[in-house]
Formats: structure tokens, C-alpha cells, sequence
């Protein structure tokens, strides 16, 4: 294993640990759905690779409206928006403000930036369009157990791992995206400098 898939593996389990459900996977699945989820992404990669994001969106009829809000509601800071419409066109929303505040503070460019996000809400536009939502394609995890009776739910951020996945791969970035989130959140002063070596540190106890 080369380290930049080490890193891609640990950025993935942030994700999944933020899951409200983590704690009821059991702890040697979570490397499994890590892998299928980034596996999933990179697939239907392959399938749209040959076209830009920006043709992604023409040719699928999605599109983009750019806000002039700054995405803040409630005092969650949004930096796009998906919204699905099975039978008219689906949109996606760009807070350029907090596109542009990601770039700025964690170091990529605009471009970047807007591109990544606008490659996250497709692969979501491509889950919904084809039913096959990730997170219900995998295993679900028994939330209630009592006599014979089992209540199932599923990993919600099984698809934003995915996303990651697909992102990465069509704008063949180094790494899975959400490490800029992570840039983010560090030099604003959110989290540690060291929190992704903690978070390796945490993940290795799910690799035994
Ligand atoms: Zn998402």
C-alpha cells in the first residue's frame, strides 16, 4: 500500500466516523466499507472520464445557479447544494462566497474549489438517477436487536465517501478532496494541526 492510499483511507475514515450510526458497525467492517465506498466512486468515474465536469452538467441537463448568499443558514456553512428533481431538471446551487473562502484559506484555487464541488453533487445527481444510492447499495447495520425483531439503517456517509472517490478521480487529484476541508478547518483553528495524524493513529485500530 503506497502512503497516498493510506492517506485517501484515513481521510475516508473521518468521514465515516462523523456517521451518527458509526459506532454501530462493527469494528472490522469499517475498512471494508471504506474500500467498497472509494471503489464505487472510482467506477463510475470510469464511466464519465472522457467528458469535463462542465460538460457533465450540459449534457445531463443539471444546472448550476450561482448564489450570491453566502450558504450560511443556521450556522451551517454550506458551499453547495443538490437539488433533485426526478421528472424537470435537477439544479445544483454554488455559494461562491464559501467556494472561494475554501480556496483562499486552505490553499487551491478557485477553479478548484468549484470544480470539486460541482463533481460532489454529480456523483450524487448519478446515485439518484440510477438508483443506486451507495450507502444503501452496502450493508446495513442492525441499529435495534431485540428477540426476533431488527430494525436496519444504513451508513449515510458510505456515499460521501464515494463522492470523495469519484471526485478525486475525474479531476485526478492527489488525495480525496475532503483533505481541503480539513486544511480548512486547520488554519481557521477548528481542529489541530495534528488531527489527520490522530485520525491515523485512531484508524489503525480498525485495520487489525
Ligand atoms: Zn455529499
Amino acid at each position: 500500500m503506497t502512503r497516498i492510499e493510506d492517506l485517501d483511507q484515513v481521510l475516508a475514515f473521518g468521514e465515516i466516523s462523523e456517521d451518527l450510526l458509526f459506532h454501530k458497525i462493527e469494528k472490522y467492517k469499517v475498512k471494508d466499507y471504506i474500500l467498497k465506498s472509494l471503489e464505487i466512486g472510482y467506477e463510475v468515474a470510469d464511466l464519465y472520464s472522457v467528458h469535463d465536469i462542465f460538460e457533465l452538467y450540459k449534457i445531463n441537463e443539471i444546472d448550476i445557479e450561482y448564489s450570491q448568499n453566502n450558504g450560511n443558514f443556521y450556522n451551517v456553512n454550506f458551499r453547495a447544494q443538490f437539488e433533485w428533481d426526478k421528472h424537470n431538471k435537477s439544479k445544483v446551487i454554488i455559494y461562491k462566497d464559501s467556494i472561494k473562502e475554501l480556496a483562499n484559506i486552505s490553499g487551491i484555487s478557485e477553479e478548484l474549489s468549484l470544480k470539486i464541488h460541482l463533481c460532489h453533487e454529480f456523483f450524487h445527481y448519478h446515485e439518484l438517477s440510477n438508483n443506486t444510492v451507495v450507502s444503501e447499495v452496502l450493508d446495513p447495520v442492525v441499529t435495534v436487536k431485540f428477540m426476533n425483531f431488527k430494525r436496519k439503517a444504513n451508513i449515510s456517509r458510505c456515499s460521501e465517501i464515494a463522492a470523495h472517490g469519484f471526485t478525486k478521480k475525474i479531476l485526478k487529484l492527489d488525495c480525496l478532496p475532503n483533505f481541503y476541508d480539513y486544511k480548512y478547518l486547520m488554519n481557521i483553528g477548528k481542529i489541530k494541526d495534528t488531527y489527520l495524524d490522530e485520525l491515523a493513529d485512531m484508524y489503525k485500530n480498525y485495520c487489525m
